[in-house]
C-alpha cells in the first residue's frame, strides 16, 4: 500500500467507514480523522498531503519536526496534534510546531504550556489525557483526578481546554473506556472526545469520539 493511488483509495475508504459510522449523529456533527504519521515514510506522508489528508498526529515532537518543520510552509492548512507523552523540556518546541496537544496531563506541563503559550504569543487547542483504566505505566491523569485538574488548569493558569483523550488498555474491551471517558466530558462540559485507534475507531465513533487517530489502517504497517 505504498503506492500513492493506493493510499488515496484506502483513504477514501476509512472515511467512508467514518461517515458511516458517524450518521446516528446529529445533523452537522463530523468525526474528524486524525492521520498518524509516526514512524511512516516520507513517500507515504507526501501520498497523504495529496490525497487531500491535512490533519496528522504525531507522537514525539523530534520525529515530528523531522516530518512537518519544513512542510508546513508549504501546506498552511496542517493540523499537527501530538498524541503523545510531552516531556516539560519539550515544551517549547512542541509548542512552536503544534497545532494541537492532546496530552497534557500534570500541573508541571499545564504550567509550562501556558509559559510557552504566552512567551510564543501562539494559542494552542489542549485536550487533557485521562488514563481510563488506571494504568501504572500509562501517562494521563486518573479519572478521579480529573475535576481538579481541570479547575487548576482554567483557574489557575488561564488555559481552555478543548476536550479529553484516551489510550485504552490493550487487554480490555475499549468500549468500556470509551464510555467512561464519553462520561467524563459530559460531567465536565467538554465537547471533544479524541478516541479510537485502527482496530476500534467505529466502536470509538458509536461512542461519541469526536477525532479518530488512525496510523496502520490508513498508512499501512509502520517500521518496527
Ligand atoms: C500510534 C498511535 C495511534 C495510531 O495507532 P494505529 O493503531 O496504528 O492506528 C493512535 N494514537 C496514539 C496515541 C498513538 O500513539
Amino acid at each position: 500500500m505504498s503506492d500513492i493511488s493506493d493510499l488515496k483509495n484506502n483513504r477514501d475508504k476509512i472515511l467512508d467507514r467514518i461517515a458511516v459510522c458517524a450518521q446516528a449523529r446529529e445533523a452537522g456533527e463530523t468525526v474528524e480523522l486524525v492521520a498518524v504519521s509516526k514512524r511512516q515514510p516520507d513517500t507515504r506522508i507526501e501520498a497523504m498531503l495529496a490525497a487531500g489528508q491535512r490533519v496528522f498526529g504525531e507522537n514525539r515532537v523530534q520525529e515530528a519536526q523531522q516530518h512537518w518543520s519544513e512542510r508546513r510552509s508549504a501546506y498552511p492548512d496542517l493540523e499537527l496534534r501530538l498524541i503523545g507523552p510531552l516531556q516539560s523540556n519539550k515544551t517549547a518546541d512542541a509548542v512552536a510546531l503544534f497545532d494541537v496537544i492532546e496530552t497534557l496531563d500534570r500541573e508541571k506541563l499545564a504550567r509550562a504550556i501556558k509559559t510557552e503559550m504566552d512567551r510564543q504569543q501562539r494559542k494552542l487547542r489542549l485536550y487533557i489525557q485521562v488514563n481510563t483504566g488506571e494504568e501504572d505505566q500509562k501517562s494521563g491523569i486518573l479519572p478521579a483526578e480529573l475535576p481538579g485538574f481541570l479547575d487548576f488548569c482554567r483557574d489557575e493558569c488561564g488555559l481552555e481546554i478543548e476536550g479529553l483523550m484516551c489510550i485504552p488498555p490493550v487487554d480490555e474491551p475499549a468500549g468500556l473506556h470509551f464510555a467512561l471517558l464519553a462520561k467524563l466530558a459530559r460531567e465536565a462540559g467538554l465537547s471533544k472526545l479524541s478516541m479510537g485507534m485502527s482496530g476500534d475507531f467505529e466502536t470509538a465513533i458509536g461512542l461519541g469520539a469526536t477525532s479518530v487517530r488512525l496510523g496502520s489502517v490508513l498508512f499501512g504497517a509502520r517500521d518496527a
